[in-house]
């Protein structure tokens, strides 16, 4: 796997700080007037990527273009579809968000896996960190997803299921000790922030694999850990702001 310089410098104070939180307001219960055209999304996609992603150094050519595919309002609730692409996370139910665009492909950028590859992901949430794994990794990978809130994953289930992303497997559990079954991973990406990286996860890890999670409580470190022959490398990228991780090991 090719090493790339990336994400290294971030501003403290940057919206990636607004990674996963959920914010203080209700979900709306009122359906969105009328449907958006196809294209429309397409050009909200467009210009998300260019004037939140692109400016701010994310390059990886497989992430621009499965940021541009994967349809982001699909993963929001009804009511607030409008506000799928702005630059801040959006709250999807039980109390949880959806990422930031930003912080989605710069987490996936840093996962710096491809096509073929098998990936894990901790806090499937509404499944559109899920269809971008998927997008990156393709047909031929697999991306398996853990949520511990059932709700959440039948959810996710049923639209990453309607966008036809079948590599995609959802599990309801506690992602904390990670999927042992479908182990070794090239890539786990965690979405919900533990007080420290679970050593479950450490040791699905593939020889050469890359885990990306934030560490910590309040402002947490966006910390990437690469498996080498040698043992771990470990780097911190950002500061980020995800929920935490919640679940019976803690
Ligand atoms: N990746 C999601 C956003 C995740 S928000 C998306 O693309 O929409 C974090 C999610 O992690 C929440 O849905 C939360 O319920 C879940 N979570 C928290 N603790 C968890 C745990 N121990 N195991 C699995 N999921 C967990």
């Amino acid at each position: 796997m090719a090493r790339r310089p990336i994400l290294l410098v971030v501003v403290i104070g940057w919206p990636a700080l607004a990674g996963c939180r959920p914010e203080e307001r209700p979900l709306p219960v009122r359906p969105p007037a009328g449907g958006s055209a196809w294209e429309e999304q397409m050009d909200a996609r467009r210009r998300m990527v260019e004037t939140q992603i692109v400016t701010r150094g994310v390059r990886d050519p497989r992430v621009i273009a499965a940021m541009e595919r994967v349809p982001r309002h699909r993963f929001v609730p009804p009511g607030i579809q409008h506000e799928a692409h702005d630059d801040h996370p959006l709250p999807i139910g039980q109390g949880q968000t959806i990422s930031q665009p930003y912080i989605v492909a710069a987490m996936t950028e840093a996962l710096g896996v491809g096509s073929g590859a098998r990936v894990l992901e901790v806090g499937t949430g509404s499944g559109y960190q899920a269809a971008v794994l998927a997008e990156v990794v393709g047909p031929e990978g697999q991306v398996f997803s853990i949520e511990i809130l059932e709700p959440l994953s039948r959810q996710a289930s049923q639209v990453l299921r309607d966008l036809g992303y079948a590599q995609v497997h959802l599990r309801v559990g506690d992602g904390w000790f990670g999927w042992p079954e479908a182990a070794p991973f090239q890539g786990i990406l965690v979405t919900a922030a533990p007080r420290e990286v679970p050593p479950a996860l450490l040791d699905q890890l593939a020889v050469g694999g890359v885990l990306v999670a934030p560490i910590g409580e309040g402002v947490q470190d966006l910390v990437r850990i690469r498996r080498t022959d040698q043992g771990l490398e470990r780097e911190v990228l950002m500061g980020v702001r995800f929920v935490p991780m919640t679940g019976g090991a803690r």
